[in-house]
């Protein structure tokens, strides 16, 4: 074996060819990568479970790549989180932050905490954490480590301590003053002080305990509203499981 073992997180595979396939997965050294695993399906011991969207493997990866692809020689599974398969509202939170997470990965400095806090999120998933509450707090999370700042304890506008009634402004970087709001472009929308809060504490909180925490149907939704957009702001894009969310894990209620 001639290859660098690599602790890896899958996120998409494809059938190309005959008989290969392309991976793309997370690491903690070096953000999201994308790796060709030849003759994939036709001989299925070099990757026996491996190649599952969300598992956690090993992935023995060539030496030399070609541009921006790798070459995987094998792979060993590690973790298939086979509980959140199961549930399909865990499952779609899972896609939604397996998606950011390799969206958000690609500054050096955020590929290693990033790929700890997406491994982190899948256990507490599997473990059986409520997905309308994990997905908010993890995203607050994802974005800190991606380098956007999300601005919750000062008003992106006049900068002081946030007035209520609150707001919520991705061009703003977060929460805004009721009397700030009207000065800023939108899009905008508002937050309760319930919501405001628990996303404070899930920024607080270590990864390991986000698991405590609970996110009533209606802050549930504005904070995942929230988050969604600021996502959509700063990557130019909607992330396309938010699609498979919508029509599993939206709880009744919150819009
Ligand atoms: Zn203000």
């Amino acid at each position: 074996m001639s290859g660098l073992l690599v602790p890896a997180i899958v996120l998409t595979v494809k059938d190309v060819g005959e008989a290969d396939r392309l991976v793309t997965f997370l690491t903690a050294a070096r953000g999201r990568l994308t790796g060709l695993a030849r003759h994939a399906r036709r001989s299925r011991k070099r990757f026996a479970h491996c190649l599952e969207p969300l598992s956690r493997v090993n992935f023995v990866i060539a030496t030399r790549r070609r541009g921006d692809l790798e070459f995987l020689q094998e792979g060993e599974l590690i973790q298939a989180f086979a509980s959140l398969r199961r549930d399909l509202p865990r499952l779609a939170a899972a896609a939604v932050l397996a998606e950011a997470a390799g969206e958000l990965a690609s500054p050096p400095e955020a590929a290693a905490p990033i790929f700890a806090a997406l491994e982190t999120a899948l256990e507490q998933l599997e473990q059986g954490t409520p997905a309308d509450s994990l997905l908010p707090a993890c995203l607050v999370h994802l974005v800190q480590w991606g380098g956007y700042g999300l601005k919750l304890d000062i008003c992106g506008a006049c900068g002081g301590d946030p007035k209520p009634p609150f707001w919520f402004s991705a061009p703003g970087g977060g929460v805004l003053c009721g009397a700030c709001a009207g000065g800023l472009p939108g899009p905008r929308l508002p937050l309760n002080a319930g919501s405001l809060e628990l996303l404070r504490q899930a920024h607080q909180l270590p990864q390991e305990k986000l698991s405590r925490l609970r996110f009533p149907p209606l802050q549930g939704g504005q904070c995942l509203t929230a988050l969604r957009l600021f996502l959509r702001h700063h990557l130019g894009r909607e992330l396309r499981s938010w699609s498979f969310w919508d029509r599993v894990g939206r709880s009744p209620g919150s819009k």
